[in-house]
């Protein structure tokens, strides 16, 4: 059995599965263990934790969010805009 890596939607860094680490059971984002901490802290009431973590409490905003709006911003779709990359990114080869 070997260790998993996971990507930390919140921070972005790579935690192994053996640490400590969490789910938000409301967006369903992978946390790391320092992460995990800070949604528990940050976001736990007089009733406990309430499941939000930094991403789906709108704190924070992922590559993927942020891709998404300035796709929808220059009315662009995906393939349009990897097409556009693809093709700056080629000219100073
Ligand atoms: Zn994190
Ligand atoms: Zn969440």
């Amino acid at each position: 059995m070997g260790v998993d890596y996971y990507c930390c939607d919140v921070c972005g860094q790579t935690y192994p599965d053996c640490g400590p680490c969490g789910n938000c059971s409301s967006c369903d984002s992978s946390l790391c263990g320092q992460c995990y901490d800070d949604a528990i802290e940050k976001y736990s009431g007089r009733d406990g934790w309430s499941e939000k973590c930094q991403s789906c409490s709108g704190e924070i905003i992922n590559d993927a969010q942020l891709v998404q709006y300035f796709l929808e911003h220059c009315q662009l779709t995906r393939a349009g805009a990897e097409k556009l990359a693809r093709s700056e990114i080629l000219k100073g080869k």
